[in-house]
């Protein structure tokens, strides 16, 4: 059987968006499934979109992911150039594009811009306007082609499409698709400035660089039947293509830049891990045959069939991938863990505190590191609160009943100089077994006054022992004034 081989094709336009991620992804994935090649193939063709730095930005991007390939700008195979402007250089293009113009599939257009715009123009579904070619230049004679070419006469090489007939190509998914060839225009395959289009380079490319299987968005099916054209016309076989459902927002609008969270920097600026993005990408349109969520990439290189792609829409939901990140940050090694979360810690609190203790405590109550703050405040100063925090049903205490008990306690945290959790916990118990309290009636109040919350990451002694005497005492003696 002949191996496998994908490639991930991005365009260097500016940031990850979550859908190219995916593509990067499935691509990855068909490949390592099968023990066959992924490639990393740069499409910079469109002078006119391409962003500074962004080809930086997909090499940092799948280093981070550990999407690693194995043919690349960096890693020749034997069938690079891996850079299509560098691939122009080698005539490999305008080669085919002229063999096609022998085979009267192609042909020189000198139309100008004026000509161009003259021309009907044509509602596409998107609403965007298009320009249908005339196929005026298909009507040149031989003589005005070569006059206009010798006089340095600016042109493009379009695809010859009849207008009568059919054209049918297969997608894995959506099974076999046929169109009508009136409704497929002829195509530019070199634009004026002698750069392929997309349209062209992608099937020459992956012809040349003997793809097998091409994963890529479903925003491409319209065009797959003028590209199953030229692999017809070139006598070539075409990959088996395999087109991906569309990402929505929850608003189920394509996922786009005004989300805020549609590209991976996003994503990791706001504190999401990679491990646990590519995770929650992978679910972007695939799942496996049982209910499972959690892959490592190690598992999902194992457990990827293709064939259980979706073709519905899949919607990105952020709070799903919340959880997801949550679950990957829990089931992290404490050291990585504190690694990971210190410069979050540092910035909520300084170096006043042991940080590594108060990481162990909201580990597992944080779902992306930025939680941390809103999970540790209260250790910098105690907020305003209410004194009706203070009343608690379940440890059927009250306002009163805690200035009791503060009162109580001051002394016995004044006298203390032993402020380890262990120490403080069998302190107080006793204090409350000699009371005839029980133990969350002596806890509550305690708590409620060195935090000012209902809810915090860690219980009151271990409260006491990570703010240490002097501050606890301080609070404490600030809850009575603010009781009494
Ligand atoms: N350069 C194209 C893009 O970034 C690649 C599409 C494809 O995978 O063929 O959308």
């Amino acid at each position: 059987m002949q191996k496998i081989r994908t490639r991930y094709a991005p365009s260097p336009t500016g940031r990850m968006h979550v859908g190219n991620l995916r593509t990067a992804l499935y691509e990855f994935l068909v490949a390592r499934h099968a023990g066959g090649d992924f490639m990393l193939r740069i499409e910079d063709t469109d002078q006119e979109r391409f962003v500074e730095g962004a080809i930086d930005l997909i090499n940092r991007t799948l280093e981070q992911t550990g999407l690693t390939y194995d043919e690349g700008p960096d890693k020749d195979g034997g069938v690079g150039p891996y850079v299509q402007s560098e691939r122009v250089k080698t005539g490999i293009y305008m080669k085919y594009a002229k063999e096609l113009i022998d085979k009267g599939e192609a042909y020189y257009c000198f139309c100008d811009k004026e000509r161009l715009a003259s021309l009907k123009t044509q509602v596409a579904e998107d609403g965007k306007t298009i320009t249908v070619y005339d196929k005026h230049c298909l009507g040149l004679s031989k003589e005005e082609i070569e006059k206009n070419l010798s006089e340095g006469k600016p042109f493009v090489i379009r695809q010859n499409i009849p207008n009568e007939g059919t054209t049918t190509f297969s997608d894995e998914l959506y099974g076999d698709i046929t169109v009508e060839n009136s409704e497929l225009d002829d195509m530019i395959l070199i634009k004026s400035d002698g750069f392929p289009t997309y349209n062209f380079a992608n099937v020459v490319d992956d012809h040349t660089m003997n793809i097998t299987h091409v994963v890529r968005g479903n925003e491409y099916i319209s065009s797959s039947p003028k590209y199953q054209r030229l692999y017809d016309a070139f006598g070539w076989e075409s990959p088996v293509y395999i087109h991906l459902p569309l990402i929505t927002d929850e608003n189920h609008k394509k996922l786009s830049k005004r989300s805020g969270h549609s590209s991976f920097e996003d994503l990791t600026e706001q504190g999401f891990l990679p491990e646990a993005i590519i995770n929650y990408v992978a679910l972007l349109g695939w799942s496996p045959e049982d209910n499972r969520e959690i892959f490592s990439l190690e598992e999902l290189i194992k457990e990827f069939d293709y064939h259980r792609i979706s073709k519905s829409p899949a919607v990105f939901d952020i709070q799903k991938l919340r959880w997801m990140n949550g679950e990957y940050l829990k089931a992290m090694d404490d050291d990585k863990f504190f690694e990971m979360a210190k410069p979050y810690l540092e910035s909520s609190l300084g170096d006043k505190f042991d940080l590594k203790k108060i990481a162990a405590k909201v580990k597992t109550r944080i779902e992306v590191f930025p939680d941390i703050e809103g999970q540790v405040d209260f250790f910098r100063e105690v907020p305003e609160y209410d004194k009706g925090f203070y009343t608690n049903k379940k440890n059927k205490i009250d306002a009163a009943g805690s200035l009791s008990v503060l009162k109580d306690v001051l002394p016995l945290l004044e006298s203390s100089d032993d402020y380890s959790n262990d120490a403080l916990y069998a302190k107080l118990l006793d204090y409350a077994t000699g009371k005839g309290y029980k133990n969350g009636y002596v806890m509550w109040p305690i708590r409620i006054a060195l935090s000012g919350k209902m809810m915090t990451p860690a219980g009151a002694t271990e409260i006491l022992e990570i703010l240490g005497k002097d501050e606890s005492v301080r609070r404490i003696k600030a809850a009575i004034e603010k009781l009494s």
